[in-house]
């Protein structure tokens, strides 16, 4: 396969077919591994926008919206089959795009991306309503409708996967989507979009309109026709977000960043707790939403885990992300990588001493050695702020209360890891920690089935499982008058 002549010009994915954006405007989306420019993509424009909302709210009061539940979910699993079909090529552009390895896309992303697909699948024929017999002289029940039209708008850290978080449990409500990809990494949703055509899903049910946050995302949160924003992202575009739904009180659903807590205690499985807190912090080159960032570790075993995490660290494979020996990719961006390295100063300015990395890898694409800064208080920048890179801070603590006061001590919560044998200091953790989600004795995994999502800082709203279905319908009641 030939990427580079298939992916040269990438325009935008509306009303069924491929355009220009009206303004002729194309930007470089870059290979993060070397620098190099993949391909030219169309810049939507607030035209464009205006357009792609117009198709999914034709679609949404036309073919879609009037066929039966069960085919929109059969739809989707040949959607499914497309992707499965096509997973080699969605493997690769990915990782080109984005640096993530391949061998880590293959393992998680892909597979992922096809059992959320297949889960809401098989929900859009159980949107159940309830009869409520609420009056002997009436018939009175809910409905659920589809919320309408949604505007997605995602990061870069998970194209595919955080893509798919967000159209799967839509189109299975009856929605129609105009999805607006980050602007580094807009390469699969353009190819999600034109596989969900090849599926046989009506027009307009998906469009894809890459371009910058600032004029595409922005044009869709203003939009008034667009009744749902999904967004994953940044605290900062979260709430201006917020503020720009307000002009038609759009529903909003924000899923933002986090300072994770990996608690280790001493009577815990410190080799399995290090392993963990490595993959925590380091999968996906630190670009994890919920990466588990702060790693807090009893003073009795501080010195094991910091010297056991440094060794991990320095054992990684930073490298060419398609190769599958590679255990971890460049960042995302120069601009990312500056960022981290930035925070790397910071740190060692703020008196934490580097055990482990804490400089660029090479000086060709955008590799940063797996960070690991020992001697941190709670209140560093480094401890206190998103840095969203391989950069694991290890901080000491003297007691359980001494731990829930750190771990909880961000502007955050949207998970935290508890490693301990104790059964009571398990649940007086899963109790008192802030968090969306809490791991126990492990860190890290999530499944489509439970709902994910956090407070404060970290957004509100949850996704996946049946929460996602609440955020993608609207209740109805009907009120029948029957006489007595
Ligand atoms: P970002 O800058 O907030 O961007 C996210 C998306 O919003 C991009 O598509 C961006 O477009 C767009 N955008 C920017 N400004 C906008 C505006 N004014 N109106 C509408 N859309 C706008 O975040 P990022 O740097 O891509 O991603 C990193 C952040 O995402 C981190 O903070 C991370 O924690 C968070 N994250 C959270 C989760 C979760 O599930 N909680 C998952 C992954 C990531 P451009 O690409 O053109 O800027
Ligand atoms: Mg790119």
């Amino acid at each position: 396969m030939n990427l580079h002549s298939t992916i040269a010009t990438q325009n935008l994915l509306i009303d069924g077919v491929r355009v220009a954006p009206r303004s002729d405007r194309y930007f470089d989306t870059l290979n993060p591994a070397t620098g190099e420019v993949l391909a030219h993509v169309a810049e939507a424009g607030p035209e464009d926008i205006d357009i792609a909302v117009a198709s999914a709210r034709a679609a949404l009061d036309g073919d879609w919206g009037n066929m039966r539940p069960a085919d929109r979910g059969y739809l989707m699993l040949k959607l499914a089959d497309r992707i499965r079909e096509a997973q080699d090529e969605l493997i690769e552009l990915e990782s080109l795009d984005s640096g993530k390895p391949v061998s880590a896309i293959r393992r998680q992303d892909l597979p992922a991306v096809l059992d959320t697909l297949t889960y809401y699948a098989g929900m859009a024929d159980k949107i159940n309503g309830t009869v409520v017999p609420a009056r002997p002289d009436a018939l009175t029940y809910t409905v659920r409708e589809p919320i309408g039209v949604v505007g997605a708008i995602i990061p870069w850290n998970f194209p595919l996967m955080i893509g798919m978080w967000k159209i799967a449990p839509a189109l299975a409500c009856g929605c129609t989507v105009v999805l607006k990809p980050a602007e580094i990494t807009p390469l699969t949703a353009l190819r999600i979009g034109e596989l969900a055509i090849e599926a046989g899903f009506p027009i307009g049910v998906l469009n894809v309109v890459p371009g910058f946050g600032k004029v595409a995302g922005q044009a869709l949160v203003d939009h008034p026709d667009v009744d749902k924003v999904s967004f994953t992202g940044s605290p900062v575009v979260g709430r201006q977000i917020l503020r720009s739904a307000a002009g038609n009180l759009k529903r909003v659903t924000l899923e933002l960043g986090g300072k994770s807590a990996n608690i280790i205690f001493p009577d815990a499985d410190v080799d399995a707790a290090v392993r963990a807190a490595g993959s925590g912090i380091f999968f996906n080159t630190g670009q994890v939403c919920s990466a588990g960032s702060r790693i807090l570790a009893h003073e009795a075993i501080y010195d094991e885990v910091v010297e056991k995490l440094a060794a991990r660290a320095k054992s990684m494979r930073v490298g060419n992300p398609t190769e599958a020996s590679t255990s971890m990719g460049p960042l995302v961006s120069e601009v990312q990588m500056k960022r981290v390295l930035d925070y790397i100063d910071i740190g060692i300015k703020e008196g934490a001493s580097v055990v482990a990395g804490g400089e660029r890898v090479g000086d060709t694409g955008y590799f940063v050695a797996p960070t690991v800064f020992a001697g941190v208080e709670h209140d560093m920048r480094i401890s206190q702020e998103e840095i969203f890179g391989p950069v694991a801070t290890v901080i000491k603590f003297r007691d359980d209360d001494d731990a829930l006061r750190i771990a909880n001590g961000t502007v955050y919560s949207l998970a935290a890891g508890v490693w301990t044998a104790d059964i009571n200091r398990v649940h007086r953790f899963t109790r008192k920690l802030k968090a969306g989600t809490v791991w126990v004795n492990t860190y890290g995994p999530t499944d489509i089935r439970l709902p994910w999502g956090g407070a404060r800082d970290s957004g509100f709203g949850r996704e996946h499982g049946e929460a996602a279905i609440d955020n993608f319908t609207e209740p109805k009641v009907v009120w029948v008058n029957t006489g007595r």
